[in-house]
């Protein structure tokens, strides 16, 4: 074991531990003089992601304006963020529908009948369940919904126990519904 002071092609000085064979260790350090040091590919790493990040929310303010959804309350960072996620849930319950409908395939029924019944149901699920996101999309005006709402929709923060199956969604959405209407 030795410390060796590595110049990386950034020009930056990183000392580094090293263990093994010296032949192994002469190896590492030729490669990693052709690198970036640790913190400038942290650096460039986060610099794409939040260049992603950014073409998304463009993406999603460009969806937001083209189909007339309601503006979000709450301040800029919020409201920025709940556009996003906003986005998201939209395009992943289209995705959703898209995929099942592909999902009903002919080999895996006894015969047409039966599909066709299976896709009758799912056709009428799929009206509901577009129903639910007009319905979200034009009454969830706060930011706040869609931000509380993210362990659900959002895959990079999913929370376990708080996953909502398009059908658990369908039943909780449509009973305020019902009730928006009765009040
Ligand atoms: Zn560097």
């Amino acid at each position: 074991m030795a410390k060796y002071l590595i110049r990386y092609k950034c020009g930056h000085e990183v000392e580094r531990q090293l263990f093994g064979k010296i032949s192994d260790r002469e190896n590492y350090i030729s490669w990693a003089q052709e690198q970036l040091c640790p913190a400038c590919q942290r650096k460039i790493h986060h610099e794409e992601v939040a260049c992603q990040r950014k073409a998304y929310h463009n993406e999603a303010l460009a969806d937001a304006a083209a189909k007339g959804y309601p503006k979000l309350e709450g301040s800029e960072k919020q409201v920025a963020w709940a556009m996003d996620l906003r986005y998201t849930f939209v395009n992943d319950t289209e995705d959703y529908i898209k995929e099942e409908i592909e999902y009903v395939i002919p080999d895996t029924y006894k015969n047409e009948a039966a599909r066709n019944e299976q896709l009758a149901h799912f056709d009428k699920f799929c009206t509901e369940l577009r129903e639910v996101v007009a319905y979200l999309v034009a009454n969830k005006t706060s930011a706040k919904y869609w931000i509380d709402s993210r362990f659900w929709i959002d895959p990079l923060t999913y929370k376990f126990g708080e996953e909502k199956t398009q059908k658990d969604l369908v039943r909780e959405i449509k009973k305020e519904m019902e009730q928006k209407k009765l009040g």
